[in-house]
């Protein structure tokens, strides 16, 4: 039976408790999406064995990982903190300790409610099923005023999951224009931050902010509905390491 289910019967709800739920406590989400951290020195073994080169002797670059689990073998272990969105690709780059709070909180004026607008610009399907996981009765993230619009005019953050491919690097400054100010834009998984596993191939950007300007990168490969809804509280000025 999934763990949330079974969550679900001993406490009697079914709704996620995050933000509210202490850091402390065990969180709805999978430990596989937390992030490899070393657990000791970075020998050349793991920095070869990375397929995407995502680690180096100084740390993991958490946006360029896409958790494939082979560094286990080479004294790391998946355990690195929620909260990983950073303002900048480079601020992903951990040595054994988490980014400092992005205190991205450049939509904290519009008050409680958040409105968003997802593009995907050439994704495998995964970061959007955990992207669209955010509205259903276990994450329900209407409940914190976060509400899916499907007209970028109506729209706060543009929300852009996959990396980005030549037939949507129009579309995607087309929806960045047509967003009203104040507006944010979050880049979900290691596609729009560093290529994830297509980073190299012919006719890809490696980076979304090279086509938009990027507020927050949340890094994973998908990221867990709990990370990106982190994410989106965290622009809002809500989020939990704001606290
Ligand atoms: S889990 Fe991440 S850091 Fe580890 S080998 Fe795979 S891609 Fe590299
Ligand atoms: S980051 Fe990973 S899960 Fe998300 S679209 Fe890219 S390959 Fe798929």
């Amino acid at each position: 039976m999934p763990s949330w289910i079974q969550q679900a019967a001993h406490r009697g709800i079914l709704t996620s408790r995050y933000p509210r739920v202490a850091a402390s406590e065990p969180d709805e989400i999978p430990l596989t999406a937390r992030g490899p951290l070393p657990t000791g020195p970075i020998g050349p073994a793991a920095v070869d064995g990375c397929p995407v080169g995502a680690i180096s002797p100084s740390g993991v670059d958490q946006g360029r990982c896409v958790r494939c689990a082979r560094c286990l073998a080479t004294g790391f272990r998946f355990g690195a903190p929620i909260e990983m969105a950073g303002t900048s690709p480079a601020s992903l780059r951990t040595s054994t300790v988490a980014p400092a709070p992005s205190g991205a909180g450049s939509l904290a004026e519009l008050g409680r409610s958040l409105h968003v607008f997802l593009v995907d610009v050439g994704s495998c399907n995964a970061c959007n099923l955990e992207v669209l996981a955010l509205a259903n009765p276990f994450y329900d993230a209407s409940r914190l005023g976060i509400f899916f619009t499907n007209s970028p005019r109506h729209a706060d953050v543009l929300l852009v999951v996959g990396v980005p491919t030549a037939a949507m690097i129009e579309p995607v400054r087309r929806a960045y224009e047509a967003i009203p100010a104040p507006k944010a834009v979050v880049a979900i998984g290691a596609c729009p931050i560093s290529g994830g596993v297509f980073r190299g191939q012919p006719g890809l950007r490696s980076s979304l902010d090279e086509l938009v300007p990027v507020d927050l990168f949340v890094p994973g490969c998908p990221p867990a509905p709990t990370q990106i809804l982190d994410a989106l509280l965290t622009l809002a000025g809500r989020g939990r390491r704001e606290r």
